[in-house]
């Protein structure tokens, strides 16, 4: 069984990874089963940047090959924020429920059509003989004006994918995935995994 270390702290992410790679034939492990892993600061400008970071930093110390993924949300009437400054927008110690606080109060007396933003992940697989693969999703819809749903995490209770009325928060799972930014990036890496790893 090949086995992989997905970078990420994120419980959501996490689930969501195990979920999108389960019938890959992979033990997947994350970064709660090395204690005292280092942590890697996300100060990059791109996703890209921030993912190949974080997947070099763990399979170096870990010595497997890593998976790491850097995600956001990019509205466009913010010009692209809070991009890569997603999980921190409104502040370092920031909740989810704060990060939308503010994205709802920049938003206000915003028209549903010019609500639009997209969510985008890079994926980046750094392996043991250090060279790197990258893979991308993105995924369009619009901010609600307001907050529903309770599944999913970060922006999920305001994000309306295009063509349905109900924000990612209230879909199942395996609904989200199917059609999500990262479901997308994933299911190009797994088609790597399962063709050339
Ligand atoms: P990072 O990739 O861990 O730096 O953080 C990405 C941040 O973007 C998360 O903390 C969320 O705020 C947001 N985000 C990324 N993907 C999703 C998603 O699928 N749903 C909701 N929010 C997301």
């Amino acid at each position: 069984m090949k086995e992989i270390l997905f970078a990420s702290r994120n419980e959501g992410k996490i689930q969501e990874a195990r979920a999108l790679l389960r019938d890959c034939g992979i033990k997947l492990y994350s970064i709660d089963d090395f204690p005292g892993a280092p942590e890697v600061d996300e100060n990059g400008t791109t996703f890209y940047e921030n993912a190949l970071k974080k997947a070099e930093t763990l399979s170096k110390y870990t010595g497997l090959p890593a998976i790491a993924d850097d995600s956001g949300l990019e509205v466009n009437h913010l010009e692209g924020r809070p991009g890569v400054h997603s999980s921190r927008y409104a502040g370092e110690n920031a909740t989810d429920a704060d990060n939308i606080s503010l994205l709802l109060k920049e938003l206000e007396g915003v028209p549903s059509e010019k609500r639009g933003a997209a969510f985008r992940c890079v994926l980046v697989l750094y392996k043991i003989d250090g060279s790197h693969r990258c893979f991308e999703g993105s995924f369009e819809g619009t901010i609600a004006l307001k907050a529903s749903g309770t599944g999913g995490f970060g922006y999920d209770p305001v994000f309306l994918p295009a063509d349905d009325g109900r924000t990612l928060a209230e879909l199942a799972p395996e609904e989200k995935n199917r059609i999500s930014h990262r479901g997308r990036a994933f299911e190009k890496l797994k088609q790597y995994i399962n063709n050339e790893l």
